[in-house]
């Protein structure tokens, strides 16, 4: 099968309470196609400008990310800084800046145009939707938003959203989204908008999973110490798609055993700053993780 996956390549400031790190690698396309190599090649499809450091596109090469859909582009790479305080389920964004996103209009090399996962990562509405629209018959797309583009640009994401099967949603978010203070109603809610799977995740509470009819609960896995909480939905999200698209078929019993699989890919992100525990992960602490994990959920 063949996963593609378009977002925010960035260079993150991250302020948490174990400390500061400065221009690091970030961006939700990066922790999503970093998580899912554990189980797939990726194709990436972003921008980055020409400050960004070759040594991360090594890292990613070096992970067999593909990244043909990767354009280099003159001016400054996506930066976004952001601040937690000691509840890691809260952030404050403290600066954006744009820079090459604002004239990024993608479009995917030819091999791209058959994946059959897609993996619409936080980013701009428009582009998400301009990425989709060139794949020529995806089995399964999920999508990813965030509260910035809920606010700027409410109809370009509706109409997205109308196209997906699967949308990931924290619950800032979907109260937002739908304007229902009460969590139960807003997922019901979003289920009327297009997508047949609601991924309500509420960060160190685990997710909230609706279907048409059926709602379940879902564990994270405990973390004692968060080191620093970026990119840990992106994470999830990559652990998820990377299994389903390995398995190349999508049903509930896949469809658990993905989350599970996303939850502990998330569980270990958290453990170190920016993307750097999942470069040194190994499949054996993954799959050591997993079995804790099944422990944890069978009562
Ligand atoms: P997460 O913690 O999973 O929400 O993802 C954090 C990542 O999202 C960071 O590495 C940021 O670079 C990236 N990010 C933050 N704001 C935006 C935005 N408005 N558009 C795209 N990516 C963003």
């Amino acid at each position: 099968m063949s996963l593609v996956v378009v977002g925010s390549i960035a260079l993150d400031t991250i302020h948490t309470p174990h400390g500061k790190r400065e221009k690091v690698l970030g961006g939700s396309c990066v922790y999503f196609a970093l998580a899912a190599s554990f189980f797939t090649k990726p194709k990436i499809v972003g921008i980055v400008g020409e400050d960004f450091p070759n040594q991360y596109l090594e890292l990613l090469k070096e992970r067999k990310i593909d990244l043909e859909g990767l354009k280099i582009a003159s001016g400054k790479t996506f930066f976004w800084e952001g601040k937690y305080d000691e509840n890691p389920d809260f952030r404050e964004t403290i600066k954006i800046e744009l820079n090459v996103f604002s004239q990024f209009s993608p479009v995917l090399p030819e091999k791209y145009k058959e994946s059959d996962f897609v993996f619409l990562a936080n980013i701009d509405p428009d582009l998400q939707f301009n990425v989709l629209n060139q794949i020529r018959k995806p089995k399964l797309v999920a999508l990813d938003s965030m509260n910035w583009w809920i606010e700027h640009k409410l109809d370009s994401l509706l109409k997205v959203i109308k196209k997906i099967d699967i949308l990931f949603v924290n619950e800032e978010e979907a109260k937002m989204l739908t304007q229902r203070a009460n969590i139960i109603k807003a997922g019901k809610e979003l289920i009327k908008l297009g997508p047949s799977l609601i991924i309500l995740k509420k960060g160190t509470h685990g997710a909230l999973i609706f279907e048409k009819d059926h709602i379940f609960v879902f564990p994270a896995h405990p973390v004692e110490d968060v080191m620093d909480p970026t990119g840990a939905g992106d994470t999830f999200a990559g652990g998820f798609m990377g299994f389903l698209d390995k398995k190349g078929k999508v049903n509930l019993s896949l469809i658990c055993k993905a989350l599970i699989y996303g939850s502990v890919l998330a569980s270990f992100v958290v453990e170190d700053f920016s993307v750097n525990k999942l470069l040194i992960l190994t499949h054996k602490e993954i799959k050591k993780r997993f079995k804790e994990f099944k422990k944890l959920i069978s009562y």
